[in-house]
């Protein structure tokens, strides 16, 4: 079985050819400035015997207007003879998409139908940056390929598992009721992907396994996973809660927000824009919010980039530390995304502070970037993992459990 799946952005479109039976990718790709001049493609064939080496890359440029023109030009280069990897479009049993938010409507992946997208529509207003592309790639696929089935798999849906006393604030009842605030989590795609290969790795099953999932990159997330399901997670109503992240704030007092707009004469935006894009990292540093301009930057003495790892470090380890109490123990800490899977360093200072709860990494294996490894301590109380996520592959999967 061959699926496609889709992650539609407001002015991009990533993709990626699955074959089922062997789990591996054909082809991938990505459309650049949808709806802007100087759109690109640039489409990948995998050669299965060379791997990324021996792609065979194409690169399109011409006017890519909407989000069905790029799935056209996708699908020209799928069927292409030299750099394709179906014959026509049947082949393409389903088509995956990735959907940021679920609301409390959808608690697993779904087939999507009429009814579906119906409430797909009403979940916009709780992502209004995210779900109105993924709508129109959904709704685009659905016209370019007739026969193929629709999946829609939520960044939400994995935590949608949290009870009430994880998922809501401390604000009246009604707001919950009237406007759905509470909190919803995402990374779900990833953090249930890293926990399923912990599960493999560790040779036991979710169901027996208490994990801590923190995946780092550039939007970073932890989430509390007891028995294979999310009981909490850092990330709340929108991804701007929780850790410090490279360039959004993560939780931070309230009353900040009404005092910054007296004192600086801020609106609407300029608070958006202040809280999810020029903090974080990238905002406490003044530098970047790439973390190995600031871990290099700290190596030779810049003050604030140190700073800036160090409150990122220490927020981490405040929720590895709720979330052992909340599981009752810990049995895997995954680290997983860019940081996550690439630094060491940060690694380190994570697990310099976790003696105490005797979690221990070896020096040695800690050394590893971008590859799945058992870094723990032969003493440590519970395995320390890094696996590289693969929400694409995820998506695939659930995509076919669905079909299936
Ligand atoms: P992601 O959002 O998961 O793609 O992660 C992006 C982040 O990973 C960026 O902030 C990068 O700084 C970080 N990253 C990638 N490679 C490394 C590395 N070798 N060392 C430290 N951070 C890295």
């Amino acid at each position: 079985m061959k699926v496609l799946v889709i992650n539609c952005g407001s002015s991009s479109l990533k993709y990626q050819v699955f074959n089922m039976a062997e789990e591996e990718v054909l082809a991938k790709g990505e459309v650049e400035r949808i709806g802007g001049k100087n759109s690109k493609l640039k489409h990948k064939k995998i050669n299965l015997e060379k791997g990324e080496e021996g792609l065979g890359e194409v690169l399109v440029e011409e006017e890519i207007n909407n989000h069905k023109e790029a799935i056209k030009v996708v699908v020209d280069n799928l069927v292409d003879i030299n750099y394709g990897v179906i014959n026509d479009l049947s082949e393409i049993y389903a088509v995956g998409h990735r959907v940021v938010h679920g609301g409390e409507e959808f608690s697993d992946a779904v087939i999507i139908d009429d009814e579906v997208l119906k409430a797909l529509d009403k979940c916009k207003e709780l992502a209004p940056l995210h779900n109105p592309p993924n709508i129109a790639g959904i709704e685009a696929a659905g016209e370019i390929f007739k026969n193929s089935v629709q999946v829609g798999v939520f960044d939400t849906a994995f935590h949608q598992a949290m009870d009430e006393k994880s998922y809501l604030y401390g604000l009246p009842y009604e707001l919950y009721q009237k406007y759905g605030i509470r909190k919803y989590g995402f990374h779900g795609t990833s953090h249930k992907y890293v926990s399923e290969k912990a599960s493999k790795i560790m040779k036991k099953p979710v169901e027996e396994l208490k994990l801590i999932s923190c995946h780092l990159g550039n939007g970073a997330s932890i989430a509390a996973i007891d028995k294979g399901k999310s009981v909490d997670t850092s990330m709340g109503f929108t991804p701007l809660e929780g850790l410090v992240m490279g360039t959004r704030t993560g939780d931070l007092d309230p009353a900040i927000v009404p005092f910054l707009i007296e004192k600086e004469k801020m609106d609407t935006n300029d608070i958006n824009d202040l809280l999810n894009k020029k903090s974080g990292v990238l905002g406490l540093s003044g530098i970047s919010n790439d973390f190995r301009d600031l871990e290099k930057a700290a190596i030779e003495g810049n003050y604030r980039a140190k700073v800036a790892l160090d409150v990122f470090v220490y927020r981490v380890v405040k929720f590895i530390g709720s979330y052992i109490m909340v599981l009752g123990g810990v049995d895997g800490l995954i680290f997983t995304a860019g940081v996550g899977e690439n630094s060491p360093n940060v690694r380190q200072k994570i697990a310099d502070y976790l003696t105490f709860a005797e979690v221990k990494i070896d020096g040695e294996k800690n050394k590893i970037k971008g590859e799945t490894k058992d870094i723990s301590a032969p003493d440590s109380s519970c395995r320390v993992l890094v696996i590289p996520t693969n929400e694409e592959l995820m998506i695939a999967r659930e995509t076919k459990r669905l079909c299936d």
